[in-house]
């Protein structure tokens, strides 16, 4: 299935997602991805699907789901590999117009140095790119690259892209305990992402289950101490948790499911709250897994975030993977 959703995302709204890779084409083999190892990893572009079958299969879920009397925000390119591998990506992007929807491509970045890639990014309305660290070998170890893959070019087209694009350019980048997380590296990102001047740069980390187990998030205090430096030099920072509770259906102990979603989800208060009343508690629960250290909370603008500390109450050990 090509085309699916639309599934509501913090960043575009309802988003009707593009699969217009097969899985697993990517140029990066990131320690976290949730779908697993990279088992084709081209530099070449080519063809995967027919630009005519992407555009069909869009515009038969677009029509569903105007029929269902729903609304898409964008449409957006976010296959289960590298978008930019796709040789027909300006073809695709010029073909989803016609739809009369935003159009949004979340990509790797490692081949915007390319000036095909570029222009055919152009044409996008909305464009993600990954930039987990500056520093060469963390990236080497976070993305695991294509060897002929280099840092410095993919960083200068970078630059190069944002200077001539029009549209909105935001960047992602992910916090892995023991490889990203810490001081020095969190400040050259935070020094490249002030001279890049994205409109937004998100924060994220791993929520769900990751191509290499042992991945973890950084602690609550790592992750405390990120956000410090980056919201005091970089003003447009923004964290991509995903902090909502979705679906909750109680399994009738409170204290579980607090910390099963928390593991997973990074909650705020407000989603937190709503939960532990869904489920006839009091907040009482929470302060006391608070005061038994399972669960930690990080304040960042305001808000407070709720963690799963790992190590706790049957939990992993938070080791790192260096
Ligand atoms: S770039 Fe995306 S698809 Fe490729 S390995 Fe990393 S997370 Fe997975």
């Amino acid at each position: 299935m090509i085309a699916f959703g639309p599934v509501p995302s913090r960043r575009l709204g309802y988003s009707l997602g593009i699969n217009h890779i097969p899985a697993k084409y990517c140029t990066y083999s990131c320690v976290y991805c949730q779908v697993g190892r990279t088992t084709h990893m081209p530099l070449e572009r080519q063809e995967f699907y027919a630009v005519d079958q992407i555009l069909t299969e869009v515009g038969q879920k677009v029509t569903e789901v105007a029929e269902a009397g729903k609304k898409i925000d964008y449409l957006t390119l976010v296959p289960d590999g590298e978008p930019t591998l796709d040789i027909n990506l300006g073809k695709v992007i010029g073909g989803l117009k016609q739809f009369g929807i935003p159009v949004a491509v979340i990509s790797n970045a490692s081949l915007i140095d390319r000036l095909d890639v570029q222009e055919e990014l152009m044409q996008a309305d909305w464009v993600s790119l990954k930039v987990d660290s500056v520093d060469e070998s963390v990236w080497r170890r976070i993305n695991r690259p294509h060897r002929r893959l280099s840092l410095p070019r993919i960083l200068e087209g970078m630059f190069a892209f944002k200077q001539k694009y029009s549209g909105k350019l935001v960047t992602e980048s992910m916090l892995v305990a023991g490889l990203n997380d810490n001081e020095k590296i969190t400040r050259q990102l935070c020094d490249f992402l002030l001279k890049l001047q994205p409109s937004i740069s998100y924060l994220s980390i791993p929520t769900r289950p990751p191509a290499e187990v042992e991945v973890r998030p950084p602690s609550p205090e790592a992750l405390q101490e990120i956000i410090e430096i980056c919201a005091e030099k970089v003003p447009f920072v923004d964290l991509l948790f995903e902090s909502e509770v979705g679906d909750f259906v109680s399994t009738g102990n409170l204290v579980e499911d607090i910390l099963s979603i928390t593991a997973v989800h990074p909650l705020r208060e407000e989603p937190l709250r709503a939960m532990v009343s869904m489920a006839g508690g009091t907040w009482q629960v929470v302060e006391d897994l608070l005061a038994d250290g399972s669960v930690l909370s990080i304040l960042y603008r305001n808000e407070r975030y709720f963690f799963r500390r790992f190590g706790k109450l049957g939990g992993k050990a938070s080791t790192g993977t260096s």
